[in-house]
C-alpha cells in the first residue's frame, strides 16, 4: 500500500505545488482512517481499491484535485462522512468531484429485457454523463470500475452479472466515445466472462494457440522494418505490436462466421514515427518492401474517425506471404487511442502549467476531431485557454434524466415537475395523479425533479387533474393534457 502511494506521488512530480502534495498526504490519511475498519469483499484491506483507482487518474495528469478525489471517493458512500467534512478538511473542488461520484453511483443500471433496446442504453449513458456535470467524475467512475471488475470473482454470482452488465453495455462505450479505448477494452474483456461465459470459452479456444504463433511471427518481423526504415533515413521511435482483445475478437467473429482465418487484425503491428510525414515515409517504404493487401489501406490521419481516432491503416503480404495489419502514427496519436480526452488534457495541462517544473513537450493537437461526435450533447468541451473551467461542462444544460421505480428513464426538461413526469408515463397517470414520492419520500406536486431521482406517482382512480396545476408544469404538452380533460369534466 505505501508504494502505491509512493507511485502516485512520482506521477504527480513537477505537477503539483509543496502545498497541494500536502493536501494529497493528508487524503491518504484520511482515507485509511475512515476505511480502516473494512474489507474488501476480496479480503483486502480497503484502502488498496481507493489508492488504485487515485493511481489511475494520477496516471491522466487532470490535476491534484482529481487524483485526492480518487483517493476520498467512497469515503461518503461507504463510511458515512458527510460532505461538508470533505469541504473544510480539503476544498469545494475536492467535495464537489466526491458528491458527483456519490450521485452517479446511485443511478442503478436495471435490465431485464433479453432483447436490445439500443435507446434505452444511450439514454442511460446520457443520464450518466448529465449527472457527471464534469468529466473528472466520469473517468474516475469508469477507473472505479476497471478496479472492481478486476476483483469481481469475490461477489456473488447475481451482483456479478449485473456489474459485469452494465460495464459492458453501459460504461465501455461511453469510455469508447470518449476515445479512451484502452480503458474501454479493458473494460469489455473483463465483463466478457460472466456476461457470455459460453462465448468467452468458445473465443478462447477458437483463438488458442494462434494469438501466440502470431505474436512470434511478428517478432521476426521488426529487425527486418527496423533496418528497411533505418536505411531510408526513416528512424521509427517505436515498433511493437498489439493483440485484439477478446471481446471485439469475439464480435468480429460473429460477423466473420467464427472463422479467425478471416481476422487479420488479431495481432497488428504498431509503427510509431516521430511526426506525419515521417507516416507517410514509412508507409511508402512497407509497401515497396511487401505487396500491401488490396482494399486494405486506410488513411485515418488525412480522415480521422468519428471519435478523433488517427492512424494509416494497411495490410501486407509479408514474409511467406502472410497476411500483416500494419498501424502507423505518431507518439500524440498513439498516446491519445490509449487515454482519449485525457490525452487531450495532458497537452492542455502542460501548455497551461507554466508555474510547474516543465515536462516533455507536446504540440497540442490542432484539431480536436472527436469534438464533432460529442457536439450533439455538449455545447463547450474543451478549451485549452481555461483549463479547469472546462473540465466542468453542462452535457445536457436543458435536459433532466428522471427513473421510474421499474427503472425505465424518462428524459424531461430542466424545472419538470412529477406532474409533467406523470402524464409522459401515461394521461390517465397524469390524470389521476394525488401525490408523489421521489426516492421513497413524499415531495410536493410542483417539486423541481432532479437527474437521477426514481420518481412513483401515486394515483387516486377516477380522479381529476386540478387546475391549479396549470401555474406550475413545465411542458405545454402537459399543460394541453390538463386542459383536455379539464374541459371534459364540464361536459359531464
Ligand atoms: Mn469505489
Amino acid at each position: 500500500m505505501k508504494s502505491l502511494q509512493q507511485k502516485i506521488i512520482q506521477n504527480l512530480d513537477g505537477l503539483a505545488s509543496a502545498k497541494e502534495m500536502d493536501l494529497l498526504e493528508k487524503s491518504f490519511e484520511f482515507a485509511e482512517k475512515s476505511h480502516s475498519e473494512q474489507k474488501r469483499e476480496s479480503g483486502e484491506p480497503f484502502i488498496n481499491h481507493p489508492l488504485r483507482v487515485a493511481l489511475t487518474i494520477s496516471q491522466m495528469k487532470l490535476g491534484i484535485n482529481a487524483v485526492i478525489a480518487s483517493v476520498l471517493h467512497d469515503v461518503v458512500e461507504d463510511c458515512q462522512i458527510p460532505l461538508s467534512e470533505i469541504k473544510s478538511q480539503f476544498n469545494e473542488e475536492v467535495a464537489f468531484l466526491v458528491s458527483g461520484l456519490t450521485k452517479v453511483n446511485k443511478i442503478k443500471y436495471i435490465t431485464d429485457k433479453k432483447e436490445d433496446d439500443a435507446a434505452e442504453k444511450e439514454n442511460f449513458r446520457n443520464m450518466i454523463l448529465a449527472l457527471a456535470k464534469d468529466l473528472r467524475i466520469i473517468l474516475i467512475k469508469l477507473a472505479d470500475r476497471l478496479d472492481n471488475m478486476k476483483t469481481l470473482w469475490s461477489l456473488d454470482p447475481n451482483k456479478k452479472t449485473k456489474k459485469s452488465l452494465e460495464t459492458l453495455e453501459i460504461l465501455a462505450p461511453l469510455a469508447y466515445r470518449l476515445g479512451m479505448s484502452d480503458i474501454g477494452a479493458q473494460l469489455e474483456d473483463s465483463a466478457f466472462p460472466y456476461v457470455y461465459p459460453e462465448e468467452y470459452k468458445l473465443t478462447r479456444k477458437i483463438v488458442g494457440k494462434r494469438r501466440e504463433e502470431l505474436e512470434n511471427y511478428l517478432q521476426e518481423l521488426i529487425p527486418l522494418l527496423q533496418k528497411k526504415l533505418e536505411e531510408n533515413n526513416l528512424n521509427p521511435q517505436k515498433i511493437k505490436f498489439r493483440t485484439k482483445h477478446l471481446y471485439s475478437i469475439w464480435r468480429k467473429l460473429q460477423k466473420e462466421d467464427m472463422d479467425i482465418k478471416i481476422i487479420y487484425d488479431l495481432v497488428a503491428m504498431r509503427i510509431i514515427m516521430p511526426n506525419v510525414e515521417k507516416c507517410y515515409g514509412a508507409l511508402g517504404i512497407i509497401h515497396q518492401m511487401w505487396k500491401p493487401v488490396p482494399g486494405r489501406f486506410k488513411d485515418y490521419i488525412a480522415l480521422p474517425k468519428p471519435n478523433g481516432y488517427q492512424s494509416l491503416h494497411t495490410a501486407v503480404f509479408a514474409k511467406d506471404g502472410r497476411i500483416v495489419e500494419i498501424q502507423i502514427r505518431t507518439p500524440q496519436m498513439d498516446e491519445e487511442a490509449e487515454w482519449g480526452i485525457a490525452a487531450h488534457w495532458i497537452y492542455g495541462f502542460l501548455k497551461n502549467s507554466k508555474g510547474y517544473k516543465k515536462r516533455k513537450k507536446f504540440s497540442p493537437p490542432k484539431n480536436f476531431y472527436w469534438i464533432n461526435q460529442l457536439k450533439d450533447w455538449q455545447k463547450k468541451f474543451y478549451n485549452s485557454k481555461e483549463f479547469l473551467d472546462s473540465l466542468k461542462v453542462d452535457f445536457f444544460k436543458d435536459r433532466i434524466f428522471v427513473l421510474t421505480p421499474k427503472g425505465d428513464i424518462i428524459d424531461l426538461p430542466d424545472g419538470a415537475t412529477p406532474i409533467d413526469f406523470a402524464y409522459q408515463i401515461h394521461t390517465e397517470v397524469g390524470d389521476q395523479a394525488a401525490g408523489a414520492k421521489i426516492n421513497g419520500k413524499l415531495v410536493p406536486l410542483d417539486y423541481k425533479l432532479q437527474s437521477g431521482e426514481v420518481i412513483e406517482i401515486i394515483i387516486k382512480k377516477r380522479k381529476l387533474p386540478s387546475s391549479s396545476w396549470l401555474e406550475f408544469v413545465k411542458m405545454s404538452e402537459t399543460r394541453k393534457k390538463i386542459q383536455d380533460a379539464l374541459k371534459g369534466k364540464y361536459l359531464i
